[in-house]
């Protein structure tokens, strides 16, 4: 299953590397923040004409045609709405054309950052063919509208002839110049229309008949022009024709918008007929007037089949809604909308279709029909669902990532608040000592373990639940329409019983446990990020209780608050000199008891609480780092305090003072600095300070402690390894570190005399550290008793209250 899952990762990692490099879409993605191209695909950079080198780090303002601010605002609804934002856009292209395309921009997520990607095709021929078309259509409406019309008349009895203004003026004569007769007509005539002409007069004249005729005329100034002429012939009550009424019409401009249109159209049809694209028009009730080859190639349509059909068969029902209520989006203001549904092809497939339909309005504004321009996206669809999976889950574990998990949250918090009593549950999980497996068997173990071990949560879980992997080995279990704590914990147990068993790694059995804290609420109290807070505060409590599980109560909250509080008093606590140093002397065990030396033990003189021990500060200092100095100051005030001691009393033999070091001070790489100038500006001599350091401290990496060791000797200091056998008791290092002496934990006086066995292990270490150079110190000596057993097994040393 773990080989399983490792494959489908690469090849999940593999399909779209495939699919970005052969789509014949253009794609570039782009870091949400900076809006810079970080990478793009071959079609992309074809389209655009640009290298590969020249456009990652390019800015998208520098090759998208719009209004900075007009792109901005997209971007920022995009990320805002964390969805697809489909719609048309100018890109300028490298040698400066300007394009049209539609793009489809997706948020995803791209190494830890938020990207968009954004999938393009060029739309420009199309756009211009058909805004060439709008263009045609406009004008011949126009010069129907500003057509001339002249009115005539001829008296068949008398032939005399008359001519309105208008008529003078289509002809190009000043009104009323001339007097109109059939000669001076024919005159106006094109001469290789007259013929023409002449014969549809003659037959005005011997068979009265009406005509409706088009020719040109040439003007005096040679200006040809053409014409539509009508007649209509009125008879006296016997049926003998009168007169001959009829009109002039100058067509010219129509004539030529007409031609205009038709070429156009011309090339509008080839366009969209040699289109790859569907192309379809159909009226506001959905009945298909026109496709292309295309559309009928992808329904399996003969023209004829198609035209006359309903558009809306096409689209499953599930989506009709849907497309209608887009289709009622367009009007005059805005005739374009991209809208994206599903058809069914005639196989029975369900595909994805993306429409660019437009609205073509009559000129009282009424729409008489739409067209419509698609293709199918189903395989950008497939991609994007892919990007938009990576978005949202751990691509290691394929569990939802923080971002989905949240969301989730905030969703089932918000249903609370409809579905009175349930609540929502979630398990806060940390795994206990990922860190040492990551270090000991390397990260590649690491990762292997943490897909087993989601392997084996998802097993604990229900469908419903939710599981997710919120950071490197914390893990969080969503549960919905919980009753009470009673049902978070049957599942918290759950997990902890199954997770008892090991994991098998490498041929190595591992097991490991989870601390877990479980955090309860509801819509109306609490927020997705208060619950999670709440989790993570009683996950905190479980591990330092070295428990499986807690759960949250609101105390909890209040000591992590305080904890936090004590956190920023002790950044200040230095500066308003609120630090002592107590001194605890450290005796020789001989003949007499002779003190030698002092340890010094920091306290915090607080202004609110009181006087406060080290173990109520020296873990948040070490935590947050403030250790190194305040750990500086006690090691200043530390050797100024045992030179003053040390020249009060010059007959004495100097005092030794110890200081305690913790780890991440050993680790600092100013201690040498710091031990350096506590010497110099307090003049005590190095060989009179002498450094605790805790047997913790020495397990990792043994070799830089070696360095730091070695170099701390050199200044001439001593060195003691504090709390022996409280955790460790390794011995292995003795030898190899140059350490001077040796504190035994009191942990072991304790019990001393009633468990045989820790006095003899405390007398096997006494002559063990002897045999190594090295002198002994007992700590936490309370009874006259324990003194004498330390003294009996040739203890050197010997602090505490009793003495
Ligand atoms: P430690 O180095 O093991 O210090 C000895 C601790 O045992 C001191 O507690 C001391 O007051 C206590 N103690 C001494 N004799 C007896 C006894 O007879 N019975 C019992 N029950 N306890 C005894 P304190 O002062 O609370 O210090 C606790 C720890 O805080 C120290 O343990 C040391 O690790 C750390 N610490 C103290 N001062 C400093 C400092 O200046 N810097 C650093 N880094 N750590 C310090
Ligand atoms: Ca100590
Ligand atoms: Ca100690």
């Amino acid at each position: 299953e773990r080989k399983k899952a490792e494959e489908a990762l690469k090849e999940s990692e593999e399909r779209y590397r495939a699919v970005m490099a052969q789509s014949v879409e253009a794609i570039y993605l782009y870091d949400a923040e900076t809006k810079r191209v970080l990478e793009s695909n071959a079609a992309f950079r074809r389209l655009m004409g640009y290298g590969e080198e020249e456009l990652v780090g390019m800015r998208i303002y520098d090759f998208i045609d719009h209004d900075d601010e007009d792109i901005a605002r997209h971007v920022r609804r995009s990320l805002k709405e964390k969805r697809r934002h489909i719609g048309e856009r100018r890109y300028r292209r490298k040698d400066g054309s300007v394009i049209i395309v539609d793009t489809s921009a997706s948020v995803i997520s791209y190494g830890g950052r938020t990207a968009l990607c954004a999938v393009s095709r060029d739309v420009t021929e199309r756009r211009e063919a058909e805004e060439a078309l709008r263009r045609s259509e406009a004008r011949l409406a126009e010069a129907q509208q500003l057509a001339h019309l002249g009115g005539w008349e001829w008296d068949i009895v008398t032939g005399e002839i008359s001519w309105s203004d208008e008529v003078y003026r289509i002809y190009g004569l000043a009104p009323q110049s001339v007097v109109p007769t059939l000669e001076r007509f024919m005159e106006v005539v094109h001469p290789d229309d007259r013929e023409r002409t002449k014969a549809v007069i003659d037959g005005v004249v011997n068979d009265h008949r009406p005509y409706d005729l088009e020719h040109r005329i040439v003007r005096p100034d040679g200006e040809v022009r053409v014409v539509h002429r009508r007649a209509e012939v009125f008879r006296d009550e016997a049926g003998r024709p009168l007169r001959v009424v009829g009109t002039v019409h100058d067509i010219t401009e129509r004539k030529e918008a007409e031609e205009r249109l038709r070429e156009t159209e011309e090339r509008y049809r080839t366009v969209v007929e040699e289109q790859t694209e569907l192309v379809c028009r159909f009226l506001p009730d959905l009945t298909i007037t026109f496709a292309n080859a295309a559309y009928c190639r992808y329904f399996g349509l003969q023209p004829e089949e198609a035209i006359g059909e309903s558009f809306i068969e096409r689209v499953p029902v599930e989506d009709r809604v849907y497309y209608e209520e887009q289709l009622a989006w367009l009007n005059k203001e805005n005739p374009t909308r991209t809208i994206e549904h599903r058809v069914v092809t005639p196989e029975g497939e369900d595909r994805w279709q993306q429409w660019t339909d437009t609205a073509i309005f009559d000129r009282e504004g009424r729409i008489v029909e739409y067209q419509s321009v698609g293709r199918d996206v189903t395989e950008r669809k497939v991609l994007e669902e892919r990007l938009e999976h990576r978005a949202f889950h751990d691509p290691l574990t394929d569990l939802p990532n923080r971002q989905l998990l949240l969301d989730r949250l905030a969703h089932a918090l918000a249903r609370t608040q409809r579905r009175k009593g349930s609540g929502v549950a979630v398990l806060f999980m940390d795994l206990d000592g990922f860190k040492v497996v990551n270090d000991s068997l390397g990260h590649d173990t690491g990762d292997r373990l943490l897909v087993e071990v989601a392997e084996r949560l998802k097993g604990c879980l229900r469908p419903e639940d939710t599981l997710a992997r919120f950071a490197g080995d914390e893990f969080i279990v969503l549960l919905e329409e919980v009753e009470g704590a009673d049902e978070a914990l049957r599942v918290t147990q759950r997990i902890t019983e199954r997770f008892r068993g090991p994991f098998i790694l490498d041929g190595r059995e591992l097991v490991v446990r989870f601390s877990i804290g479980v955090a309860l609420g509801q819509g109306h109290t609490k927020s997705p990020e208060e619950l999670l807070r709440d989790a993570d505060v009683a996950m905190y409590r479980a591990k330092a209780d070295a428990t499986d599980y807690r759960v949250f109560d609101p105390e909890m909250h209040e000591q992590a608050l305080s904890r936090l509080e004590l956190e920023n008093e002790l950044r200040g606590a230095l500066q308003k000199d609120e630090f002592t140093v107590h001194y605890q002397p450290m005796f020789r065990l001989g003949q007499q008891y002779t003190i030698e030396g002092v340890e010094a033990l920091v306290r915090w003189e607080h202004p609110q609480k009181g006087f406060m021990l080290p173990g109520e500060f020296i873990p948040v200092a070490e935590e947050t780092g403030l250790i190194i100095p305040v750990g500086g100051w006690v090691l200043k005030e530390a050797c100024r305090q045992a030179k003053q001691w040390q020249e009060r009393f010059p007959n004495e033999a100097p005092l030794d003072m110890c200081v305690n070091l913790s780890a991440a001070q050993v680790r600092h790489p100013g201690l040498l600095h710091d031990v350096r100038s506590a010497l110099g500006e307090s003049a005590l001599a190095p060989g009179s300070l002498i450094l605790e350091i805790t047997e913790g401290t020495l397990l990792k990496d043994t070799q830089v402690i070696e360095t730091i060791f070695k170099e701390l000797k050199a200044l001439g200091v001593r060195l003691t390894i504090d709390d022996f056998g409280k955790e460790y008791s390794s011995l292995s290092y003795l030898n190899r570190l140059p350490v001077d002496a040796l504190k035994i934990d009191r942990l072991f006086l304790e019990s001393f005399g009633e468990k045989p066995s820790n006095t003899i292990i405390v007398e096997a270490v006494i002559s063990l550290a002897h045999s190594l150079g090295l002198e002994v110190t007992g700590e936490g000596v309370e009874s006259a008793e324990q003194l004498e057993l330390l003294r009996g097994m040739g203890c050197d040393f010997a602090q505490g209250y009793h003495l």
